[in-house]
């Protein structure tokens, strides 16, 4: 007779009924070991496992299933495709491509470019591809020179690097199609050019303020 079964002896005297109490009992231990099992192993996972069991992004940011990120030298690549359903924006610069997003030789060496590069050689002005609030408006000395990062209502950042004047400042609204800088670069003529050897524009679309969620611009940009 077990502990369970010595315990069904003070409900019932049929032999029969304690074995089935007993069961049941072991039953319900089980089932209950189950429920707080996964309760304890929710409420020790990492924050953003339990969140997204219990939040829905309401649409804000582009969803993207984790197994769609490939890396490149240790850089994730976040696969656009559920982006390309959004419509399409205008060019921030009418030019050249003369650097596509991916992965480059750049001094010999395996580089990942997260961005594309446009350039007319000129200081021509930029514009901002779709409404939004300047997020931050920084100078990168060592690669982005004179940059604005730019937090767009429909739900990804763009970021324009090398420029050699910004009209608009941090905290700022910017409406689509709004010049907000210059085109630069051009080291020992244009202020603030970073990382760069001449004249052109490194645009970056980012699906969050962070570098690891940069997408290929051309997705996002009218064929
Ligand atoms: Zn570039």
């Amino acid at each position: 007779m077990n502990v369970f079964e010595r315990f069904a002896m003070i409900l019932t005297r049929s032999r029969k009924r304690r074995k089935m109490i007993s069961y049941v009992i072991v039953a319900v231990i089980i089932f209950f070991g189950i429920v707080f099992g996964a309760a304890i192993s929710i409420l020790t996972a990492p924050a953003e496992i339990r969140s997204s069991l219990f939040y829905r992004d309401e649409g804000k940011r582009i969803d993207v299933l984790q197994e769609n990120i490939a890396y490149y030298n240790g850089i994730p690549i976040i696969d656009s495709s559920p982006m390309s359903r959004i419509r399409t924006y205008p060019w921030p610069l009418n030019g050249t491509v003369t650097c596509q997003y991916g992965g480059r030789v750049l001094n010999g060496e395996d580089d990942f470019h997260g961005g594309i590069d446009i350039s007319t050689g000129k200081n021509d002005p930029i514009i901002s591809i779709a409404d939004g609030t300047v997020e931050r408006m920084q100078i990168d000395k060592k690669s982005y020179g004179l940059y604005l990062l730019i937090q767009h209502d429909d739900g990804f950042y763009t970021l324009s690097a090398h420029l050699a004047h910004s009209y608009v400042k941090e905290g700022e609204r910017v409406v689509q199609g709004q010049t907000i800088g210059l085109e630069g670069g051009e080291p020992g003529v244009d202020p603030y050019p970073g990382r760069s050897t001449g004249r052109h524009l490194h645009f970056e679309v980012r699906q969050t303020a962070n570098q690891n969620s940069r997408i290929n611009p051309l997705i996002l940009l009218n064929k």
